[in-house]
């Protein structure tokens, strides 16, 4: 890795610490939310092997737009075009209702770049293994049950180009939550 390639992950790790230094996870401990960006680049570095720096501070930088009051323009400017179109793609519109964002999810999977796929791929992963290990304590059984299928549907709509991204997704489905 170059020296601005380095730049450019600790950038936007910092970047991404600062914009949610106040947010926390719905975890029982109520995990700092930083973790769970840090969670999808550490996965896609040291278990699918990505080396695509832009894919790595994207995943850093995944939920910005879609939680925090950072814009599309602010990441365009500090980060340029293509960090910017990679976070868009998996950003949700807010203004819609919830049932709205998780149908356009599954309908929007299929158009996913390469790289937002990748993004997308650890996004799932990681949501899984968390509601496999630790669940918001409201979430109940079927809860659970129901996140996971809803993940798979959106996975299932948009593989074929990360092999290893979606073997681990079959893992963590497999270890889903059962009765
Ligand atoms: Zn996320």
């Amino acid at each position: 890795m170059s020296k601005e390639e380095l730049a450019l992950i600790m950038r936007a790790l910092s970047f991404a610490a600062q914009k949610h230094r106040d947010q926390r996870r719905k975890d029982p401990e109520a995990s700092p939310y930083i973790n769970h960006p840090i969670a999808l680049a550490d996965l896609l570095v040291n278990e699918a092997g990505v080396t695509d720096v832009e894919v790595i501070a994207a995943a850093l930088l995944h939920d910005t737009i879609e939680d925090t009051e950072t814009t599309a323009a602010e990441l365009d400017e500090v980060f340029g075009p293509r960090i910017r179109s990679i976070v868009e793609e998996v950003t949700d519109n807010t203004q819609l209702a919830k049932a709205d964002r998780k149908r356009l999810q599954i309908e929007h999977a299929p158009h996913l770049s390469r790289e937002a796929r990748q993004v997308k791929l650890s996004d799932k992963i990681c949501n899984l293994r968390d509601v496999a290990q630790s669940p918001p304590r409201e979430w109940n059984l079927g809860r659970r049950q129901a996140y996971c299928d809803w993940a798979k549907q959106v996975i299932d709509g948009l593989r074929g180009h990360s092999l290893v991204l979606e073997s681990l997704f079959d893992e963590a489905y497999a270890s889903r939550p059962e009765e």
